[in-house]
């Protein structure tokens, strides 16, 4: 097994919140998140107003919430109080509109403060919010509207005239946009509202309070689209008990941080951790409208004294694919955890993170469906390079296997591979897949919930992850995981990043065909090719190996940051390419 990478309690620069893994899952209740929340079992749960108005009453109103950055212009602070004001505008603006409880509001922006006004105003009102990458062509926000019969959108002037305007008439349900003209830009559109202005006539706040309970829908997110079309996932205001547990736990989150989401609201992780997490803490969470650039990255990491960093393993892969010298001897002392999601983490990159950033990164694991993170290298408890960590406290993990007659059987046995399951009841999982009830239904088994991952526990209940159901490569017998043929390819020097499909065979069933791309200074060639299948078949033997290897430039990947195994493989076999809505660099 790869080194254990293990931090006594003196290396961590604050106490963390997590050191005894066992006893923390033992003694832990949700009673306990609601008491440390100052919530009743029953009554009210209102997601926004524990993230923000929380904080008035408790004297913290002058604490910064957000610090938004913009290339070329100066940093804009806001505070717990500013915030609080200008999401209590933003219930009066929908009261006046006439939008009501459970209605839904969709967002569609780059990550600027009217985002988070609107997405944290929203649930302050009781209504259902869903915000959209912003790059969305005009197609996919049609169809996400649609699907959640979205009653008002905000998005800026530009936005709208380039994508919504487009598509306006396909949107019945629609009654309401409202524009934000950036930087004094005119949002003078027909048929549209102007957003400052309906903020500067709004009174101070809504006549009428919206009550919510923990049952009461609150965010509609989408999947990422990696394996098909995505999929609307619903969350209720109780899922906030887990966005506060999980980031207590896996991102150890303190008041004094300074925290930094890298992902959009647009996926779950920019909602659940870019917007209400941090603020749950009363944390300062730094947001940058930018996209994605590796020295405007260690630049923010740096000036912004950023101590808690949530990324994903894409931007983790081409920080790596940049090369350490763009790091100009930048140093980073006041970070001091570092966290990824959304895909597999290959242990080089764990190992790179400690190398170069001098921290290692620690790996979870979770889905739009869950609502939060459900397994995770902790503080509590050395890291195993590769592996995701271990369930949070509050999360029942387990590996299963479907029995003859459908119904769930648990693998007990350690180092077996098999569907990882989680007991259903969580706060933050999904109550549904709107428009595909049975859809939703078919992800549940007795008391658990399927994940559609497979992954395997080893003996000391570290989780490791395998593959998706539908990635999974079946070749003469054997059942060969994508991720560890790409995590081998990935410690070649040459390789930056790797995506393994099966292709079918009349003898084998599938073989194994690599995609990679290469690190900057190295260039395709035959030798280089055979090379790295000479490394795959060293470490992984001949029948899990690669028997073919193409060099891409970049690897199709979704706008969240993943890799789209299925269009590698829909392309390599001339299938048609599916739906590319959230295809990077696509429509
Ligand atoms: P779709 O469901 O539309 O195909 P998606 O599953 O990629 O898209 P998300 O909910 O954004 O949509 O992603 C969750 C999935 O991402 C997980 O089911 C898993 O396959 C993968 N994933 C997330 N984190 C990790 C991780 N740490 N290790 C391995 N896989 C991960
Ligand atoms: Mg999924």
């Amino acid at each position: 097994m790869d080194g254990l990478i293990e931090k006594s309690k003196a290396d961590w620069k604050v106490a963390p919140n997590f050191t005894d893994y066992a006893a923390e899952r033992q003694r832990f209740t949700w009673q306990w998140v609601r008491e440390r929340l100052g919530i009743g079992r029953k009554g009210p749960i209102n997601i926004a107003r524990l993230a923000v108005d929380r904080h008035l009453a408790e004297g913290r109103g002058g604490k910064v919430a957000f610090r938004f950055l913009a290339a070329g212009r100066p940093v804009r602070t806001m505070s717990y109080a500013e915030l609080a004001r200008a999401t209590n505008r933003f219930c009066a603006v929908l009261q006046r509109l006439g939008v009501r409880k459970g209605e839904r509001v969709f967002v569609l922006a780059r990550r600027i403060p009217e985002l988070y006004v609107t997405v944290l105003g929203a649930l302050k009102q009781g209504c259902v919010v869903s915000p959209l990458f912003s790059a969305f062509g005009p197609e996919p926000i049609a169809t996400r509207i649609n699907l959640g019969a979205g009653k008002v959108l905000v998005t800026t002037a530009d936005l709208y005239r380039r994508k919504v305007a487009p598509v306006r008439e396909k949107m019945p349900s629609l009654a309401h946009v409202l524009l934000v003209g950036e930087e004094g830009e005119s949002v003078a559109e027909p048929a549209t509202l102007d957003y400052a202005a309906l903020m500067a006539e709004a009174g101070e706040g809504a006549d009428v309070e919206v009550v919510t309970e923990s049952e009461d829908p609150a965010l509609l997110h989408f999947t990422s689209g990696t394996t098909g079309t995505p999929k609307g996932a619903v969350h209720v205001h109780e899922a906030v008990l887990m966005h506060w547990a999980s980031s207590y736990y896996a991102l150890d989150l303190h008041a004094d941080d300074i925290f930094w989401c890298t992902a959009d609201p647009g996926w779950v992780t920019g909602t659940s951790y870019g917007v209400i997490a941090p603020l749950l803490h009363g944390t300062t969470s730094v947001i940058d409208c930018e996209e994605f650039d590796a020295e405007r990255w260690y630049d923010i990491l740096a000036s912004e004294s950023v101590s808690v960093w949530y990324t994903a393993p894409t931007a983790i892969r081409m920080l790596m694919k940049a090369g350490e010298a763009l790091l100009r001897g930048r140093r980073f002392p006041a970070l001091r955890l570092i966290a990824s999601v959304g895909e597999p983490l290959n242990p080089e990159a764990v190992r790179w993170g400690q190398a170069v950033l001098g921290l290692p990164i620690h790996d979870n694991w979770w889905q739009t469906e869950t609502g939060g993170i459900m397994i995770a290298n902790t503080p509590a408890f050395a890291i195993k390079p590769g592996s995701m960590g271990r369930p949070l406290p509050g999360v029942d993990a387990a590996i299963v296997r479907r029995g003859e007659g459908g119904e769930v059987v648990l693998v007990e046995q350690p180092d077996v591979e098999g569907e990882l399951a989680l007991r259903r009841g969580w706060p933050s999982m999904f109550r549904g897949y709107l428009g595909m009830e049975e859809r939703y239904r078919q992800c549940f088994a007795g008391d658990w919930y399927l994940s559609g991952d497979l992954a395997k526990r080893d003996a000391d209940g570290y989780f490791w992850f395998v593959g998706r159901r539908d990635d999974v490569i079946k070749s003469a017998g054997h059942l060969i995981g994508p991720f560890e043929v790409e995590s081998v390819l990935m410690e070649h020097p040459a390789v930056a990043e790797a995506g393994v499909i099966g292709k079918p065979d009349a003898v084998v069933g599938e073989v194994v065909k690599a995609f990679v791309a290469l690190k900057k200074g190295f260039e395709d060639s035959e030798a280089l090719r055979q090379e790295l299948l000479a490394h795959a078949r060293k470490r992984l033997g001949a029948v899990v190996a690669p028997k073919e290897i193409t060099v891409l430039a970049n690897l199709p990947r979704t706008r969240s940051g993943k890799i789209m195994r299925r269009l590698l493989k829909a392309r390599e076999l001339g299938l048609p390419e599916g739906d590319l809505s959230t295809l990077e660099g696509g429509a």
